[in-house]
């Protein structure tokens, strides 16, 4: 059978593939440590597993409104009003079966045939796949040698077909959190050059130190006009498998993801909607405690990778070290070396070449200490028995 030049140019991801094939080798026997897994290593919240079962027990699960109930919609609203210092109504809201779907309901909803999108390298995998799918043109900027966003670059690459940037704060892979005079940089230039904001902010809530997320809606009424939200309860409540996020942004926005979304998956899922309600409504412990639990893991990873001679800048936020194997590399990148590393010492990490970063790996610390403490002492022996190629060689 044909199938459609789309389905053909789009590559299955990266980190799903990669978390696939670590598990295979783990029900062959094998004890592989996972550090490529994007998801908390926690159980949803108590009182989100009540309310989902509590839905699916009333038997009374059924299509909701296309855009999500009107609770859940009113209460991410009011969520939105508090976290981000400026008033948010229900109709600027439309929920999403996720946040990668609200991701491709905003892309969808504002980009054009030959529309270029910014986006801030090392990005997240699936970025360039949605914005080529919606028949949009990713225009990759690099970043300065700390991970944050190089301005000179992304002025570079503004031209007259950019449509969109998409920010990403904290940021998969790097953990880089943009400071608030960098949001407002940025969205200066938005405006300068009529440019649409897509604001992906799923790992907000999880910043360990330093000043909090600062959202480009946080800017100004004139940046807010066009900055979309994307967010959602997979991160924040360890809520991955129920699938359920959200789009925020002027009301023609969450009007046009609505539309899209309608015709395409006609509602988000009721039982995960009753599920993130009741997380949003009470504000379970476990989330403070899962925050305490990533920062300690992340204060020990950071130091025993630094020590190990990778340069890896100490992230703010989210749970994933973005660590440089550049003098480790051959003519395979930053993939070879994840395929040695988890063959020889069952340690599956993903290639920084997922994110446009083909001298850097990625590790997530969304594993126990002990398994993160176990994984150190692989890497360790890994890089001992590789030499690092001498700078002239990998020239
Ligand atoms: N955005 C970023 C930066 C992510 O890392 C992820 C998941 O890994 C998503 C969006 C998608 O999250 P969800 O599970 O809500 O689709």
């Amino acid at each position: 059978m044909r199938i459609a030049r789309r389905a053909t140019e789009v590559s299955l991801s990266v980190t799903l593939a990669l978390d696939a094939r670590a598990k295979a080798l783990m029900a062959q026997g094998r004890d592989v440590i996972n550090m490529s897994v994007g998801e908390p290593d926690f159980p949803a919240p108590a009182l989100v597993q009540d309310a989902a079962c509590k839905l699916i027990r009333s038997g009374n699960v059924r299509y909701t409104p296309a855009a999500g109930t009107l609770a859940l919609r009113g209460a991410i609203a009011k969520y939105l009003t508090e976290s981000r210092g400026v008033a948010f109504t229900l109709p600027q809201v439309t929920v999403c079966h996720s946040t990668k779907h609200a991701l491709s309901g905003a892309i969808l909803a504002t980009i054009q045939e030959g529309d270029e999108v910014l986006l801030f390298l090392p990005a997240w995998v699936s970025y360039v796949e949605i914005v080529k799918l919606a028949g949009g043109v990713p225009i990759s900027v690099p970043s300065r040698p700390d991970l944050g966003p190089d301005f000179d670059a992304i002025r570079r690459a503004i031209g007259p077909k950019t449509r969109a940037m998409l920010l990403n704060s904290p940021s998969n892979p790097t953990g880089y959190t943009w400071s608030r005079k960098e949001v407002e940089e940025l969205a200066a230039l938005a405006v300068k050059h009529d440019l649409v904001l897509l604001s992906d902010e799923i790992y907000r809530r999880l910043i360990y130190e330093g000043e909090p997320d600062f959202s480009p809606a946080s800017v100004s009424a004139e940046v807010r006009a066009r900055t979309v939200i994307l967010d959602g309860a997979s991160k924040s409540y360890a809520m991955t498998g129920y699938r359920i996020g959200f789009v925020a942004g002027p009301p023609e926005i969450a009007a046009a993801v609505e539309r899209v979304h309608s015709h395409l998956v006609g509602a988000p899922n009721s039982v995960s909607q009753a599920g993130y309600l009741a997380a949003l409504e009470t504000e379970p412990p476990e989330v403070e405690m899962m925050k305490r639990e990533f920062d300690a893991r992340r204060r020990f990873l950071i130091p025993e990778l630094q020590r190990m001679g990778l340069e890896t800048p100490m992230p703010r936020g989210a749970f994933y070290a973005f660590a440089d194997v550049g003098p480790y590399l051959d003519a395979r990148g930053s993939t070879g070396f994840c395929e040695d590393l988890l063959e020889q010492q069952n340690l599956a990490l993903v290639p920084g070449s997922a994110f446009g970063v083909d001298t850097h790996v990625r590790l997530s610390y969304a594993l126990g200490l002990d398994r993160i403490r176990h994984a150190c002492e692989r890497l360790a022996a890994f890089l001992a028995a590789h030499p690092r190629a001498p700078a002239a060689a990998r020239r």
